[in-house]
């Protein structure tokens, strides 16, 4: 058997501030396989060596070297403030890294960095600045000098740079991959020189002969394949694998020999079983045809091996992520706006994990519901992602989780938060949600309770016929008493937008406008984003586009990537003016203007008056379920400080049921007060007490002993009930 020593790279380029977690899912899992893995993020070591004193004079003196006209104007007050970025660079680098904080307040008062286009041109954000700390406030500005550099870069010496992805438009929508090929054969770009040196310090070091690729975006794909290139031309005995996201939706008719110049396998969906198939068969224990999902060339064609016998892992058998051999402190926590939801994605560190395998729901149709990722649904057990939960803590030395679901189930996160209490421990976290009625107001306090900080959603259309119609299986009205149960508890929440469904009327659009200006107004979302409606291949409107009413524009696929489609929608399709006001409302809207005004000022042309009422919202969120009917399957946990009880004249005692923000005091009969507080105990988490150990409301009615369910029913109504409630007695 010959022993492989695997390579894992994350190519340029994904976030800066965080790793993205595929390589470090594979590592774990192969490493409790006995295999020798390393991992390596290309993209941040790219990005740091490029904010460098040493990378920018690299860019300065390559600028020199072009014709003068052919310089871009806002170039030309950067070079004449050359030595400024040079010495300020390393400085920004280091704060933005979290180890040299005291530089915040240099950054903050205006004079140390040099001002380029982007940090000129903030005046519409100075009005933030009051609400931010220092620390935030050079974050941002820090952040603004980075993308004027980045501006610089990508004008000048390398095309494809960006500071969050790289030559994304050669990977999107590319059928044919003869722009590749041609984007391959040009000269190295300056960061694809800087890639390369990384590359190079990471195949001396760990001398692999197996490279394992993950492509999560369009915009991984040119700096894959770069890498792939490279490798060859040096290494040339090195077996390369690509898989990831990109592959799993683009690639999937893939029928291009020429992709395996570079590469020697294309994997599809979970890589764990691929990769594994591929290991096993370059260490001579597996034939090729035995492969699991995974594209090969053979006599200059395409071939697809799929011949394994077993199945994919499940959740338990995967092994803790690990992101061991990551530069993990040299992530950089930028800050591109002020929007606090938005901050989470750029800002701080955080463990990625999943509550579940795909998505429970699966039903909607603009979705990739028929793909692996999202149609194979499987719910990690609680246990085993608290004890992830707990592993990368121990590893990363970092408390913040980011569960990248793409829709997290409720019963699933409801598990996860009562373990989380249970062991006491302390963690921020946050993930995607549906916004469906089972995130009832005592889930989401419990959740926050568990270290719930943000969530976001697909509100889609936030009009009901067009919800109905894409399946979506939620009404604007019950997503709007989701968002304001996670309000409640303190938990932000983002939504996700959609317009030019197809079917979906100008008319409609507006409507959905006025129900998210409503949302904002009622502080029950703090952020959106809305981006045009696009058919893909693996939806079931892209699968079967005549049953939706669109018709889906013959486009030649020369044998690459296959996921968008371009379509013809004869009864509704919004033109792009109405993006461009949808994308302004918003924008203001998360900075709280203009949230009492008509809707129709956002738009360039005229547009109906929305056909809802200006309260419909409001009257949405005053219609509340009643929250303890005794009928209900739920359970009691209790979420409040420890009680205090003394003695209060005869036969009585007071309560004081503490919390973070206050104290409820409470005169009941001694009785009654013994029964609170042995309810209050059994309903505290208490380690590993497990789900079914809490009191359920059905047996702490039928058993009420002070009067049987009768008179629970009225304790329901009292205020020493309700103050109980308030202090952290939840039914879930
Ligand atoms: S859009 Fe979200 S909720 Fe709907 S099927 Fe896809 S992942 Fe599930």
């Amino acid at each position: 058997m010959i022993p492989q020593r695997v390579l894992l790279i994350i190519p340029p380029l994904t976030q800066i501030n965080t790793p993205y977690p595929s390589t470090a899912y594979l590592t774990g899992f192969l490493t409790a396989r006995g295999y020798d893995v390393w991992q390596a993020d290309l993209g941040i070591e790219m990005v740091l060596a490029l904010f460098s004193r040493d990378g920018l004079s690299q860019v300065f003196a390559r600028i020199r070297g072009i014709p003068e006209e052919d310089v871009p104007a806002a170039a030309r007050p950067m070079l004449a403030l050359q030595r400024a970025y040079l010495d300020t660079i390393e400085p920004v680098v280091r704060f933005l890294q979290g180890r040299d904080p005291t530089l915040g307040t240099r950054i903050c008062s205006g004079a140390f960095l040099p001002k380029g286009p982007r940090s000129t041109d903030m005046s519409d954000d100075v009005g933030a600045f009051g609400t931010l700390g220092v620390s935030d406030h050079a974050r941002y500005l820090a952040t603004l000098y980075l993308e004027d550099i980045g501006d610089l870069v990508r004008e000048t010496v390398a095309p494809q740079f960006g500071l969050s992805r790289y030559a994304e438009s050669i990977g999107t929508s590319a059928g044919s991959f003869a722009p590749i090929a041609d984007a391959l054969d040009r000269p190295l770009s300056f960061t694809d020189e800087l890639m390369a040196q990384a590359l190079w310090h990471h195949m001396e070091a760990t001398d692999p002969t197996v490279i394992g690729l993950s492509v999560p975006f369009p915009g991984n794909l040119y700096g894959a394949l770069r890498i792939a290139q490279a490798v060859k031309c040096r290494y040339p005995a090195v077996r390369i694998v690509l898989g990831g996201g990109y592959a799993n939706t683009e690639l999937r008719q893939l029928n291009e020999p020429r992709l395996f110049d570079y590469v020697d396998y294309v994997s599809l969906d979970d890589g764990e079983r691929p990769l594994l198939c591929v290991l096993e068969h370059l260490s001579g224990k597996r034939d090729e045809a035995e492969l699991c999902r995974t594209f090969v060339r053979s006599h200059d064609r395409v071939v697809w091996r799929d011949g394994a016998r077993e199945t994919d892992f499940g959740q338990g058998e995967l092994g803790t992520p690990t992101y061991r051999g990551l530069p993990m402190e040299r992530y950089l926590s930028v800050l591109e706006m002020l929007n606090p939801m938005h901050r989470l994605w750029s800002d701080g560190r955080w463990n990625k994990l999943t509550v579940a395998h795909g998505c429970y729901w699966k039903q909607c149709t603009f979705c990739d519901v028929g793909l692996d990722y999202i149609g194979r649904y499987e719910a990690s057990p609680s246990k085993l992602l608290v004890d992830r939960v707990e592993a990368l803590i121990a590893e990363t030395g970092q408390t913040g989780f980011h569960f990248v679901d793409e829709a997290a189930p409720p019963a699933g996160l409801k598990a996860l938060a009562l373990l989380l209490l249970e062991r006491g421990l302390t963690i921020s976290w946050w993930g995607n949600i549906r916004f469906e009625q089972a995130f009832t107001p005592d889930l989401c306090r419990l959740l926050a309770a568990s270290g719930c900080i943000a969530v976001s959603g697909g509100l889609e259309v936030a009009s009901d016929h067009v919800l109905e119609r894409m399946k979506k299986g939620i009404t604007v009205d019950h997503a709007a008493r989701v968002a304001h149960a996670f309000k409640q508890a303190g938990i932000m929440v983002h939504a996700y937008l959609m317009y030019g469904f197809p079917g979906e009327t100008i008319a409609e659009t507006v409507e959905s406008l006025e129900r998210v200006r409503q949302m904002f107004a009622a502080g029950v979302i703090q952020s959106a984003f809305w981006h045009r409606f696009m058919a893909t291949a693996h939806s079931p409107i892209g699968l079967d586009p005549a049953s939706h009413g669109i018709r889906i524009t013959p486009r030649t696929f020369e044998g690459f990537a296959h996921n968008d489609l371009t379509h013809e929608d004869p009864a509704g399709g919004n033109p792009s003016w109405v993006g461009e006001g949808l994308r302004k409302a918003v924008f203001n809207y998360m900075r709280g203007v203009g949230l009492e005004d008509d809707v129709r000022q956002w738009f360039d042309r005229l547009v109906p008056r929305p056909g809802i009422r200006c309260d419909a919202t409001a009257r949405a969120l005053g219609r509340r379920a009643r929250l303890d009917d005794p009928d209900g399957e739920r359970r009691f946990v209790w979420i409040g400080g420890d009680p205090v009880a003394e003695p209060f004249g005869h036969d009585r005692r007071r309560l004081i049921l503490p919390t973070c923000t206050h104290d409820e005091d409470l005169r009941l009969s001694s009785a009654h007060a013994d029964w609170l507080l042995t309810l209050i105990r059994r309903a505290t988490p208490v380690r590993e007490q497990g789900g079914e150990a809490y009191p359920s409301l059905k047996d702490t009615r039928c058993q009420y002993p002070l009067g049987g369910p009768k008179a629970f029913d009225v304790l329901l109504r009292t205020s020493a009930w309700k103050k109980t409630r308030h202090a952290g007695l939840l039914l879930v």
